[in-house]
């Protein structure tokens, strides 16, 4: 086994900021406290991976290593092909990953193609090399079970037990953020290693391994109102239907195993993790039929258990995708968690962003949330959040802070950052980059955007242009990916990174990519006829017939 790569942060590996900031978040995604298997350069999310092997993950620390500020590096589905001469406002990064023709876009072909060493999984931030840890899904998590509990129980989970599944990279944001809002939350997991993991850096309250135990716990917190987190050591596909037999019957029921790959991400009943991996490899098929079986029975009692009363959703993972192969009937009553309590926010141009101290000196990133409660003082809902994971979040790898931001806000965050490091009053260049779950950022018809008011769920142009918007303004790194969260052939996917080091170019390309980022989600939901996102578009001049409007 190779031993994780040591970032040094004392002295440059790189020629200049731009490159040697990319080549910070590479080593970082890959950090042992960051990655899930970073031994098989596994990010996240099923097989989520930031390179294609370790061969490629050598060639492009290379490239990087070597790249001129005139230059830019191509990386396809994690392996460095080629250098181009472009020039210094250029974005010095261009990622593809996991691209398949659409009628080519299968698992099994995708598969194929992997064996032949041909392609890689990306997910979304693994291959884009922008993942945080579970900070980074934080208050998306948050903020759908507190949209959930304001659209369904007056604004609070107190009282309530919601079960869900894994505590994988994403899954992990659950338990923190079910007890926020004051309920208590079961999460089943069938790894040990992961029970532990979540309970030395404290994601989860306590650990059980039976559902008995677990249901009287949560029972007895639920009717004091008290809040707490259960990893319950086990298989969902088992503990669900339990909890239909057992007339244990949650108030509100989803689920982040790694459903939407069956062979990787998913586990099937009887299986050990052990076990899991090697019949993986020794009968891929039969762990596939398996897997199906499992999903059939963990997907019918997802949808019994709405039957029953409780408030199920599809945690973006295609797990109603895959139960409809298994032959689970009606299973998309069930919705998405975008359709369902995210849109309204990201159709106004709010979402997902994060920074990244590239100096590892945590107190930049304090100082940083000091200045942005300073200069956003009115936001009261960024004064609580940053308390909040303040007090309750660790860093994981490179300090960083992951945060919902609107148009205007990442607009100012450019200039904020920029300012600061400027003045030398951070100890280094900052990292800002962000979710591919954004409003303009993404095409994913079982996920984000499910359900358009105007039906356009499966039209892809919106991410491309997504990204071809932010490498025409100057990102240092733009990635446009595939199946990320649902799996390949559903989704089309774009990120990016800007570096602001406190030069002038670099605070030009960052303001004029943070500007124009969040603009496509606007301008995407406003084209859906979104009244939120017309009034955007209009107020800020984004469309054709709104050009020479006096602002
Ligand atoms: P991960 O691979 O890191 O973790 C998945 C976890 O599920 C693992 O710990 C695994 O042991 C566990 N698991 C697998 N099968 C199980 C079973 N049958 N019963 C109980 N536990 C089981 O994945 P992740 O990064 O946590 O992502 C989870 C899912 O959410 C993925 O499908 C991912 O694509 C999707 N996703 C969600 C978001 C979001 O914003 N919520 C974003 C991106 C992706």
């Amino acid at each position: 086994m190779h031993k994780p790569i040591e970032m040094n942060l004392d002295k440059m590996s790189c020629r200049s900021w731009s490159q040697e900031g990319i080549y910070r978040l590479l080593l970082n995604v890959l950090h042992p406290d960051v990655a899930e298997r970073w031994q098989d350069l596994v990010v996240y999310g099923g097989n989520g991976k930031a390179a294609r092997n370790l061969e490629s993950l050598e060639t492009i620390i290379y490239a990087l290593k070597n790249l001129r500020d005139d230059e830019t590096l191509l990386v396809q589905s994690g392996k460095a092909v080629g250098v181009i001469q472009s020039h210094p406002e250029a974005a010095r990064v261009l990622i593809s990953s996991s691209q398949l023709v659409p009628s080519h876009a299968s698992w099994e072909e995708f598969r194929t193609l992997e064996s032949r060493g041909l392609t890689m999984y990306g997910q979304s931030t693994a291959a884009s090399w922008a993942y945080i840890g579970m900070q980074g899904v934080l208050q998306g998590t948050c903020d759908t079970f507190g949209e959930l509990a304001n659209q369904n129980f007056e604004g609070t989970l107190k009282g309530k037990i919601v079960l869900s599944s894994g505590l994988g990279g994403m899954g992990s944001a659950q338990p923190l953020a079910v007890e926020i809002h004051g309920g208590v939350a079961i999460i089943v997991e069938v790894d040990p290693d992961k029970v532990t993991r979540r309970l030395r850096n404290s994601e989860v309250g306590v650990a059980m391994d039976s559902l008995d135990k677990a249901w009287q716990l949560a029972t007895d917190y639920a009717v004091k109102g008290l809040p707490l987190s259960i990893a319950l050591l086990g298989n969902a596909a088992e503990v669900y239907p339990q909890c239909l037999r057992e007339n244990k019957l949650p108030d509100i029921v989803t689920d982040q195993t790694a459903a939407h790959d069956l062979l990787s991400g998913y586990i099937p009943i009887l299986l050990s993790p052990t076990e899991a991996r090697d019949l993986r490899r020794s009968d891929p098929e039969q762990y596939l039929k398996r897997s199906l079986e499992s999903i059939a029975r963990h997907g019918k009692a997802m949808l019994e258990l709405a039957q029953k009363g409780a408030i199920v959703f599809d945690y973006g993972n295609n797990i109603r995708g895959q139960a409809e192969r298994a032959g689970v009937e009606g299973i998309w009553s069930i919705p998405s968690f975008v359709s369902a309590f995210l849109r309204p926010v990201l159709s106004i141009g709010k979402g997902p962003i994060r920074w990244i101290a590239l100096s590892g000196n945590p107190k930049d990133i304090y100082r940083l949330d000091q200045e942005l409660l300073k200069r956003m003082a009115e936001d009261k809902n960024l004064f609580r959040w940053i308390h909040f994971v303040q007090e309750r979040v660790h860093f994981q790898g490179l300090p960083a802070r992951g945060c919902w931001l609107d148009y205007s806000q990442r607009i100012a965050l450019a200039q904020i950052i920029s300012e600061l490091v400027r003045q030398g009053d951070l100890s280094g260049p900052i990292a800002v980059t962000r979710d591919h779950l954004d409003g303009g950022s993404v095409a994913a018809p079982h996920r984000e955007t499910e359900g358009m008011l105007d039906g356009s769920d499966a039209i892809a142009d919106w991410p491309i242009l997504n990204a071809l918007t932010n490498a025409t303004c100057g990102a240092d790194l733009v990635s446009l990916q595939h199946g990320g969260g649902v799996g390949i052939g559903e989704s089309i996917h774009a990120g990016m990174t800007v570096i602001i080091d406190g030069t002038e170019s670099a605070e030009r390309r960052a303001t004029r990519v943070l500007r124009a980022d969040p603009s496509m989600g606007i301008i995407r939901h406003a084209d859906a006829g979104y009244e939120g996102a017309v009034q955007a578009a209009q107020r800020l001049g984004l469309r054709p017939w709104d050009l020479g409007r006096e602002l």
